[in-house]
């Protein structure tokens, strides 16, 4: 069996219903499990949504928008008297009881914010099967087994796989089932991480011993920069499983992180195809090896450069060091990069203003703490002479690392 994986622009509106559908259809020589994930940014809808209730807030407008939004997809993929348009709805307003329930904010977050696959796979699946292609809709909770980790659940890899062991593909069936989402063992919906249904499609393919992943997107494939940034950007035909991860680490959003290792570890292929054109080759992550690779060069935006100065005549130590991560691990903030002098330490996060905010506070008790944002950071991988000179060499240059493959620098945007 195959597993496909379409994301939120692949569902976007009704046309793309359709091409979906046409995808799926296409591939029908082979038993196949669909992942989807939520129409187009219904996921950003419904997280203002959360925040309202948790503000309690009036949240009815931006629900009906939602409402307002699916309903148009489903008049026109179906009848008037088809029994998805109630359904959807009903799926909906089932917000207004978990809003009253005594849920700690991260398990409201979960059990509102995954009901954007439920109702998007269930109309996905109504469509395959209104043309007559029969497909069966699957409940992801039944098989994604997580702890209770709410937005960031951990999957039981064990209870997965023996959830996942009643799937039978007997007769070249097709499932369609929602990325992201999973169940704690008392019952509750968890979710995997923002844009982890590709990590759901891994999940599935490495249980049930997949032939590959197919992550179906709105490009020809993984390519060596974002083409919008850089329109000369080439596709990959094939990549080395750890030259994707290592891609993903710096920020490449083609693949979620988590997407790489289940599958390299249980030696599945994973092909990223453009879903307006399925002859594209695209591009075969896999084992092999690849002789030269041309420069790779990943933006991340929205960084934020922070430095840590001694108040005193002291020189950054160990001591002072551990306090710095301490502090980072405590809020469990991931370091882009980072570089000391003797008097200061520097790093670059993810400015997420929450969380920086508190950081600095609780830093400010140990130094003096500078800090800038609307910063990008640009790795360049593999880089040759002339992308080495033209980053380092560009305007707005704050901090600047090499090694023998990879250049970083952090810009102002
Ligand atoms: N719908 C979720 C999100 O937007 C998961 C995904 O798209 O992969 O984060
Ligand atoms: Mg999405």
């Amino acid at each position: 069996m195959r597993v496909f994986k379409f994301g939120g622009a692949s569902v976007k509106n009704a046309p793309a219903v359709v091409n979906t559908a046409s995808i799926i259809n296409a591939h029908k020589d082979e038993p196949l499990l669909v992942v989807v994930s939520a129409m187009g940014k219904t996921t950003n809808a419904l997280e203002v949504i959360v925040q309202s209730i948790l503000n309690k807030q009036d949240y009815q407008h931006e629900l009906q928008q939602i409402k307002d939004y699916h309903r148009s997809i489903t008049d026109t993929l179906f009848d008037a008297n088809h029994a998805i348009h109630k359904e959807i709805i009903s799926v909906l307003d089932s917000i207004n009881n978990l809003s009253n329930k005594p849920f700690s904010d991260d398990q409201l977050y979960d059990q509102v914010v995954s009901l954007g696959e439920i109702v998007s796979t269930l109309i996905v699946a109504a469509y395959v099967n209104h043309r007559g292609n029969g497909c069966t809709w699957l409940d992801a909770r039944e098989f994604i087994r997580t702890d209770a980790n709410y937005r960031e659940g951990k999957v039981d890899w064990e209870n997965s796989k023996k959830a996942m062991s009643s799937i039978s593909f007997e007769g070249n069936r097709c499932f369609v089932t929602q990325g992201f989402i999973g169940r704690t063992s008392d019952g509750f919906t968890t979710t995997l991480g923002r844009e982890g249904s590709d990590f759901t499609a891994a999940i599935f393919a490495a249980c049930l011993k997949a032939t590959s992943v197919t992550i179906w997107k709105d490009v020809p494939g993984v390519m060596n920069a974002d083409p919008k940034r850089l329109p000369a950007a080439i596709v990959f035909d094939e990549l080395p499983f750890k030259e994707a991860a290592e891609m993903t680490y710096y920020g490449a959003s083609v693949i979620h992180p988590k997407t790489i290792k289940p599958l390299a570890n249980a030696g599945i292929p994973l092909l990223v195809k453009n879903f307006d054109n399925i002859n594209l080759p695209g591009t075969r992550i896999h084992e092999c090896k690849v002789d030269e690779l041309p420069p790779l060069i990943v933006f991340k935006d929205n960084q934020c450069l922070i430095s840590c100065k001694v108040v005193d005549y002291t020189f950054i130590d160990e001591a002072q060091l551990g306090i710095i991560f301490k502090a980072l691990s405590e809020l469990s903030i991931k370091i882009n990069l980072m570089q000391n002098s003797a008097i200061s330490f520097s790093f670059c996060v993810d400015f997420r203003e929450n969380k920086i905010l508190k950081l600095v506070e609780s830093l400010q008790h140990h130094f003096e703490v500078y800090y800038n944002t609307g910063l990008t950071l640009i790795t360049v991988k593999n880089y040759d002479e002339k992308t080495f000179d033209f980053y380092r060499k560009q305007k707005g240059v704050m901090l600047e690392q090499s090694s023998r493959s990879t250049l970083q620098v952090l810009v102002k945007a």
